[in-house]
């Protein structure tokens, strides 16, 4: 990425100029001299990781006078697969010589909790790294984040519930908190940004853009964690599962039926249809309308006739949080309503409990 246009020289906030503290280690506001400052974000498509990587690049590059680099990697581009955006940024003289995937990085934001299942979400986290997650204030914190060093930094906002509010994407929640913690990354600069990105597209979203990333700056909570010592968190290089000379033949499915074990879940964005039994009259449009195989029903336990089905609920597994079954529903039995930690768990019923209880 080229320089362009730049922020005002010698302003408070002028960075790019090396070790400005001589020591090699970050300043205050989180700038670290002399090197790159990398960022990893995690995500699952539709929620905006790879534009909120654009837009803090070229706002770093365009706007603060520094280098910078960013590409993202994702699979089908499919709204709920995985996503990594990659950042970095640093001083201005420092040619960029890699576009390898951030592997140790300084800041690790993760856009949906659900991601914290799995460890190669924080892979790599330097151990005075800072993690930003998506959650609503007060529950407790996820396992995986409580066991991370004591010397990480953790950050939680409801970035889910905020872009909810406003009207607006989780990436712009995100973004606040990010710049709020990393002062570097200038607050104003990166939500002028933000805005040219979208002024054009869609000039609607420019406010409520702002007012989300304002609130991100603002909700942020630090969580303190116990820790689990200060030991480096090991990275994650992907290796191909297959090659040219391991591939299966073409054509074969070596495990019939390996879908019942997906899930789905991180495909939801704050949302979850809840099913009430007392309303249904069990007319099957909504599992019509469903994309994947959610609903679970059962031959009618007062007439015992196999062919009249009752609803008996959703497996919450495989939803993906698409709400057309709420908007087919003809009587109201199934509501949107945001979705609280444990409530899908709650309230699946199983549609496979032979293998999958
Ligand atoms: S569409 Fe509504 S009423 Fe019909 S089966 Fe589904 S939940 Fe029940
Ligand atoms: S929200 Fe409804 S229609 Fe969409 S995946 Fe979930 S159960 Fe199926």
């Amino acid at each position: 990425m080229q320089k362009g246009e730049s922020k005002q020289a010698g302003s408070e906030g002028e960075i790019g100029r090396g070790d400005a503290n001589g020591t090699g280690n970050p300043r205050e506001d989180g700038y670290v001299p002399d090197r790159f400052f990398e960022i990893r974000f995690e995500s699952i498509g539709g929620l905006g990781a790879h534009a909120a990587g654009q837009i803090l690049a070229t706002s770093a590059v365009l706007g603060l006078r520094m280098n910078g680099a960013h590409f993202s990697s994702y699979g089908s581009e499919k709204k709920g697969s995985v996503v990594r955006s990659f950042v970095r940024v640093g001083p201005s003289e420092l040619p960029v010589r890699t576009s390898a995937p951030v592997e140790t990085p300084d800041a690790i934001v993760v856009f949906h909790k659900a991601l914290l299942k799995s460890p190669v979400a924080f892979a790599g986290l330097k151990p005075d790294g800072t993690i930003i997650y998506t959650s609503p204030p007060g529950e407790p914190v996820p396992p995986a984040i409580a066991g991370l060093p004591a010397t990480v930094r953790v950050a939680r906002v409801d970035a889910l519930q905020i872009a909810g509010d406003e009207r607006s994407r989780p990436n712009a929640v995100l973004l606040g908190a990010l710049c709020a913690l990393f002062p570097f990354l200038e607050t104003e600069v990166v939500l002028d940004y933000l805005g040219k990105e979208f002024e054009k597209k869609h000039p609607a979203a420019v406010q409520s853009n702002e007012k989300a990333f304002r609130r991100g700056a603002a909700e942020l909570e630090l969580v303190s964690i116990d820790g689990g010592g200060e030991e480096s968190i090991p990275s994650t290089r992907f290796e191909p599962l297959w090659g040219y000379e391991t591939a299966p033949i073409g054509g074969v499915l070596p495990r019939p039926g390996n879908s019942a074990w997906n899930d789905l879940s991180t495909a939801r964005m704050g949302w979850i249809p809840v099913f009430d039994e007392e309303r249904c009259i069990h007319c099957a449009l909504c599992d019509l309308v469903c994309p994947d195989y959610c609903f679970v029903w059962k031959a009618d336990r007062d007439t015992g006739v196999p062919t009249e089905t009752r609803l008996m609920g959703i497996d919450y597994r495989y939803c993906k949080g698409c709400m057309r079954c709420i908007e087919s529903c003809p009587t109201g039995a199934l509501t949107r309503e945001t979705e609280k930690s444990g409530m899908a768990d709650a309230l699946r019923v199983p549609l496979f409990p032979e293998i999958i209880a």
